[in-house]
């Protein structure tokens, strides 16, 4: 059995449960290996299952080992059957399910043809929880992503021009990032000139870089089902007189955060960190999102690092979570500043992933 399946049957047994159904992708991918399209994951101490179509079977059995798989025919031996199936077989009469992966329609279906011979439990945040603490081979994925985001920045940066399209600056960055290996971009690359570096999360778009106008570039790696995840804010030119106050600000914020990770703290209290130095400045309402989020096989995961937590429970770092920390200052009509670093929570206390390269002030 491996160690995230011990894991889950250590928290179902916590919550009394003595199977559970697992339906969403990525958690399928977590525990079992499982990348196929279609499928659900039965895990219960004796025995664990991916139950997949015909089109996976073969695929299953390679990707999942440890798993036995369950073939699904439609119609004939559905998910429900196969429940039934194997809840005789192992004994056990209740199983819980993903309330935020199985939607109205699935759960409606499947209890329909359960027809009352097994008990459905919803469950929030289970597997979510288990992925928040990252295991060494899920860190060298992330290192891997980490790194070849950091590589692509550093080099496409000083290849930008005034001229470029923030189309064109995007479509650099993605093509470097599949040509250093990586299977897409995390998510869809934001590069944001000027008054568009105002709008946190900009679709690149027609508008040229410029000259001397914040120009805000976010963007991140995706390798073996992991995500890189980078800001850097840069100017092409000279800036004006307010870049650098701004900029200081922000990375000052990110400062004191970085400072401030380590295990035990509360995801509130570091998100203070930065924002009460942002607010003291005065620019607390131009900093409209929280300062971090875990990331992982999502870009946004659980820990989320804000100022409120969903619920009000607040989550403490542990060792072993990778979190963003990325303050920003919005300015309408004139642009933004957001730095963003991804750090591993250690024992002591943090180790900063992200390597790529900051501006820096010239004086003198
Ligand atoms: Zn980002
Ligand atoms: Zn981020």
């Amino acid at each position: 059995m491996s160690q995230r399946t011990s894991r889950l049957l250590a928290v179902l047994e916590e919550q009394g449960l003595p199977a559970m159904l697992i339906t969403s992708p990525i958690n399928i991918a977590y525990l079992s290996g499982f990348t196929g399209s279609h499928g659900a994951v039965l895990v219960t101490p004796a025995e664990s299952f991916v139950l997949t179509d015909s089109r996976y079977v073969l695929q299953a059995g390679d990707e999942s080992p440890g798993f036995a798989v369950c073939q699904l025919v439609e119609p004939g031996k559905e998910i429900a059957d196969w429940l039934v199936e194997l809840a005789g077989r192992l004994g056990f009469d209740q199983c819980g399910f993903e309330a935020d992966h199985l939607t109205y329609a699935g759960h409606a279906a499947l209890a329909q043809g359960l027809a009352g011979r097994l008990e459905l439990h919803p469950t929030a945040g289970v597997v979510e929880g288990l992925r928040m603490l990252k295991d060494a081979a899920e860190l060298d994925a992330m290192r891997r992503a980490i790194d070849l985001t950091d590589q692509v920045m550093d080099a496409v940066l000083p290849q930008l021009r005034p001229s470029h399209t923030e189309r064109q600056a995007a479509w650099m960055l993605e093509q470097a990032l599949r040509e250093g290996g990586a299977e897409r971009p995390s998510f869809p690359i934001i590069v944001a000139a000027g008054p568009n570096a105002a709008l946190a999360h900009h679709r690149p778009g027609d508008d040229l870089l410029g000259q001397g106008r914040p120009i805000i570039i976010d963007m991140g790696a995706h390798i073996g089902g992991y995500n890189g995840d980078l800001t850097r804010t840069i100017f092409l030119g000279e800036p004006d007189d307010r870049f650098w106050t701004i900029y200081d600000i922000v990375a000052d914020a990110q400062q004191r955060a970085l400072a401030g990770v380590r295990p035990g703290v509360q995801a509130h209290e570091l998100d203070a960190l930065a924002r009460d130095h942002i607010t003291a400045a005065g620019f607390g309402d131009q900093f409209g999102h929280g300062l971090g989020h875990g990331i992982g096989m999502e870009v946004h995961e659980v820990p989320f690092v804000r100022w409120t937590t969903p619920g009000g429970q607040s989550v403490p770092l542990q060792a072993g979570m990778v979190t963003s920390i990325e303050p920003g200052i919005y300015l309408e009509g004139w642009g933004g500043v957001r730095i963003e670093d991804l750090v591993l929570v250690t024992p002591k206390g943090c180790e900063i992933l992200s390597s790529a390269a900051k501006i820096q002030k010239v004086t003198g």
